[in-house]
């Protein structure tokens, strides 16, 4: 079996990496850029448990113990770091509503601890609750480094016979008899048997081209960094008031994001003034000291949003044979890679659907079966 890859972001290299292991065939991927050109090295580089729906609960769960396990074979340490998430809270309905989620994370065992003004107070001193209302840490989340698990799924696949094409757009797939038989390339046709589409914010410029529409769209989000400092902030914190987000990277890094109003599309990837301006009053605001932080760099990449928010994997009954897709993962793709790769990897193997992918076929869409995920964070 011949199987092409379209896309080298965590999503592809996942994919790549765990078709591989089972000696899925002869394996290619195909990247036009260079290999993590994309959104998973553009990222917050952080992973959480916690979502609204139990389907992104029990797959983030579950994705974040494969990259564990994951880590201890390759030869990148991708730094897995437990340093938690701490959302503040400012009105009764944000409390109801952790709270009552919290009964179904209980379930799934990754309750929360509910923390008041003044807990929030003795544990991070340096954070302003004057006008916070509570709190709630997740201390299963965390951090990983997304450019090493990249480098480790690269290196991994590679050993096992990956055959990577970079600098190699694939411009169209040629179907025939309801069948995937080729990609066109810049280097020419390549016959193939499966393709996995898996080109992020791109993917919809080559699935159109067959007449496959599926509701996701990308959006531009930008990211600001300072210079180093003295390590102080361990959580990710998320204010529910402003909507920024605030973390410190074990180099010391101030890191952070805040939602600002972007059109939609693939519109250039520069950041703003107003972008690094509106972060940086709200974390000031919060956590006063940072006044005095030195912004580095900022950088911009896609999410690629669907209409529901959570991710897409899989492919439809009435699809060209031999095509699967994975994307549209809503800002929250890295953490989720490890388990999709492993899942569609089964999936393409077998032909069976396992039952945690189930909910995250294409045909939800249509039979009106959505994962409504709005903890959407940036
Ligand atoms: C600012 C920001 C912060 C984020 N923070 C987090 C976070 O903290 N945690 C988290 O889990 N997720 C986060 N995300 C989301 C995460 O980065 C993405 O969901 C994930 O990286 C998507 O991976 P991917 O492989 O699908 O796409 P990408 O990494 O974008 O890879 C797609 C690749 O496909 C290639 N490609 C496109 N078209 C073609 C073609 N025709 N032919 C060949 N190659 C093609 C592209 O060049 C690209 O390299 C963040 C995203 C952004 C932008």
């Amino acid at each position: 079996m011949k199987i092409a890859i379209v896309g080298g972001g965590v999503s592809g290299l996942s994919i790549a990496y765990n078709l591989a292991v089972r000696s899925a065939g002869e394996i290619h991927l195909f990247e036009k850029n260079w290999i993590m050109y994309g959104s998973s090295t553009r990222s917050g580089a952080r992973f959480r448990v916690h979502f609204w729906t139990e389907e992104n609960s029990r797959f983030a769960i579950e994705s974040i113990k494969r990259l564990e396990k994951l880590a201890g074979k390759m030869e990148w340490n991708p730094i897995i770091y437990r340093g938690g998430y701490l959302w503040l809270l400012f009105n009764e309905h944000q409390i109801e509503r952790f709270k009552e989620t919290n009964k179904m994370w209980s379930k799934l065992g990754v309750q929360g601890i509910f923390l008041e003004p003044e807990d929030i107070r003795e544990r991070y001193p340096y954070i302003n609750v004057d006008d916070v209302l509570g709190g709630f840490y997740g201390p299963q989340d965390g951090s990983l480094h997304h450019d090493y698990v990249c480098f480790g799924y690269y290196s991994l696949a590679k050993k096992l016979g990956v055959i990577f094409h970079e600098f190699t757009p694939v411009n169209e797939i040629i179907v025939s008899d309801n069948k995937v038989k080729q990609l066109k390339t810049m280097s020419g046709l390549v016959d193939v048997d499966v393709v996995v589409l898996a080109a992020g914010a791109w993917t919809n410029e080559l699935l159109e081209k067959i007449g496959i529409h599926l509701p996701t769209e990308p959006l531009r989000k930008e990211v600001c960094l300072t210079e180093p400092y003295h390590y102080f902030i361990d959580p990710l914190i998320i204010d529910m008031g402003s909507g920024a987000y605030v973390g410190q990277t074990l180099k010391g890094e101030i890191l952070g994001s805040i939602d600002y109003p972007t059109p939609p599309g693939l519109i250039k990837l520069e950041t703003k003034l107003e972008f690094v301006i509106k972060w940086a009053r709200a974390i000031t605001k919060r956590i006063p000291i940072l006044k005095n932080a030195r912004v580095m760099r900022t950088w911009a990449g896609y999410y690629m949003m669907s209409a529901d928010n959570s991710h897409i994997m899989g492919r439809g009954p009435e699809w060209p044979e031999g095509l699967y897709v994975a994307y549209g993962y809503s800002g929250h793709g890295f953490m989720m890679a490890p388990l999709v790769g492993e899942l569609l990897a089964e999936n393409i193997l077998t032909g069976k659907i396992p039952e945690l992918m189930k909910p995250f076929l294409p045909t939800r869409f249509r039979e009106n079966k959505l994962i409504q995920e709005k903890l959407v964070i940036g």
